[in-house]
C-alpha cells in the first residue's frame, strides 16, 4: 500500500519551531534559569502536599486556590488571574482568543522570539516593528507600526528577552493609551519582572486593555515545574476560559504554585543575589574584547569583537560550558547571550571565554 503523509498546514510548512539545545554540559548558561533552587522547606511542603492529592479525580479546574494566592501576592483577586503551564501557555491562550486567523500581532524586534511564533501556529499573521539601535522602543515607531498594522494584539517585552532593556514607564503607559483608544490588547510580558524597578500590573485597571504576565520558571525557581499566569481586567481572563483546555493544569502544578509562594522573602533575596552577580560578571565582560549591553534581567547579551560569535559559542561548548547562540538571529548578528550563574559557574565560564578569545 501507498502511504500519503499527511501535510501540516500550508502556513506552518516554513516554520521552525523555537529550540534551546538542551545538551549534557557542566555549566548550563543557556535558559535564563535560576541557579540555584527553591528552598528545601518548599520542597518538603509540596512532598507532603503530593500525599493528599486525590488522584482518581479531576484538578480543580478553575485551579481557584492557586489563582487566589496569586491574586494576593498583586493585590487582586482571583478573578483577575489566569494560570498556564508555562506563561508561554498563558500567551498562547491570549492569542487562541484574541488573535487567530486573519488577525495582525505586532511585535518590537528584537524580542522573545517565541510571541511571533505563538502568534503565527495560532493563526495570526506577524507585524515586525523594530526597537531602536540601542534596543529601546520608540514611542513614533511604536504608534506607526500599530496604525499601520491595525492589530489585534500588541506584545512588548519588559525586560526584554535577550537584550535585557526595561522599557519605560511612560513609553509602556503611552503604547497603552494609544491602543485602548482602538480595541488592541497590549500583552507586557514581565518574565524577569522581579528584575525591574517598576512594572505594568501597575497599569492593570478594569477598563483598560493591558495584560502582564509573569513565570514561576525564573525567578521563582521553578522551571521544572511549568507555571506561568497573567493579571488582567475580569471580562478578559473570563474570555480566556473559552479556549483553554478543561483540567489543563495538573493538581501538583496547582499546589507547587500555592506553596511556592509561602517563600516570597527567599525569591527576593534570590533575585537581589543575581542582581549582585550579575554586576560582577558584567564588569568582567567589560575587560574582554566584547562588546556588553547593560541588562536589567538575570541575563547579558554580549557580542565578541575579535571572533564570529557562533565560533565563540562552540568554543565555549568544547569547555562544557552552554550560552544562547543569537549570532544568527536578525538585529543580533555575532550575538550570544549568557545566563548569570552560581558565582562558580559564572567564574568557570568567564575562564573559558578567556581561553577562547585569547
Ligand atoms: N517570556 C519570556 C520573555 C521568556 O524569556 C520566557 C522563557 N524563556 C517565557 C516567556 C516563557 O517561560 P515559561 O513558559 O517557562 O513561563
Amino acid at each position: 500500500m501507498k502511504v500519503v503523509r499527511p501535510r501540516v498546514r500550508d502556513d506552518l510548512a516554513a516554520l521552525e519551531g523555537y529550540h534551546s539545545p538542551q545538551v549534557t554540559v557542566d555549566v548550563r548558561l543557556n535558559t535564563n534559569e535560576s541557579p540555584t533552587p527553591p528552598p528545601p522547606a518548599f520542597v518538603d511542603a509540596l512532598a507532603a502536599g503530593v500525599r493528599d492529592v486525590a488522584w482518581n479525580r479531576y484538578p480543580d479546574r478553575a485551579a481557584t486556590g492557586l489563582r487566589t494566592a496569586i491574586g494576593g501576592l498583586h493585590g487582586v483577586g482571583a478573578e483577575q488571574v489566569f494560570a498556564a503551564n508555562g506563561s508561554n501557555e498563558v500567551l498562547q491562550t491570549l492569542c487562541l482568543a484574541f488573535g487567530g486567523s486573519g488577525r495582525r500581532v505586532v511585535t518590537f524586534e528584537p524580542t522573545y522570539a517565541m510571541h511571533a511564533q505563538i502568534a503565527r501556529t495560532t493563526g495570526a499573521r506577524v507585524v515586525e516593528g523594530e526597537r531602536t539601535d540601542d534596543f529601546a522602543l520608540d514611542p513614533d515607531e511604536v504608534r506607526r507600526v500599530i496604525d499601520a498594522a491595525d492589530p489585534a494584539i500588541v506584545f512588548l517585552c519588559s525586560p526584554n528577552n535577550p537584550t535585557g532593556v526595561v522599557d519605560p514607564p511612560e513609553v509602556v503607559r503611552a503604547v497603552v493609551a494609544h491602543a485602548a483608544e482602538r480595541g488592541i490588547l497590549v500583552v507586557v510580558d514581565e518574565a524577569y519582572g522581579q528584575f525591574a524597578t517598576w512594572s505594568a500590573l501597575e497599569l492593570v485597571d478594569d477598563d483598560v486593555p493591558v495584560v502582564v504576565t509573569r513565570t514561576y520558571s525564573k525567578t521563582w525557581a521553578m522551571a521544572a515545574a511549568r507555571l506561568g499566569y497573567l493579571v488582567g481586567p475580569p471580562w478578559l481572563v473570563a474570555e480566556l476560559d473559552k479556549v483553554v483546555l478543561p483540567y489543563h493544569l495538573d493538581a501538583v502544578t496547582q499546589l507547587a504554585g500555592t506553596l511556592a509562594l509561602d517563600h516570597r522573602a527567599a525569591m527576593e533575596a534570590r533575585v537581589a543575589e543575581i542582581v549582585e552577580e550579575r554586576g560582577r560578571l558584567t564588569a568582567a565582560l567589560s575587560d574582554l574584547p566584547v562588546r556588553v549591553w547593560p541588562s536589567g534581567a538575570n541575563f547579558v547579551l554580549f557580542r565578541p569583537t575579535t571572533r564570529p560569535g557562533r565560533d565563540v559559542w562552540r568554543g565555549l561548548l568544547d569547555r562544557s560550558v552552554l550560552v544562547r547562540d543569537c549570532s544568527s538571529w536578525p538585529r543580533l548578528e555575532g550575538c550570544l547571550r549568557v545566563t548569570i550563574g552560581t558565582r562558580d559557574e559564572d567564574d568557570r565560564f568567564l575562564a573559558a571565554l578567556r581561553e577562547v578569545l585569547a
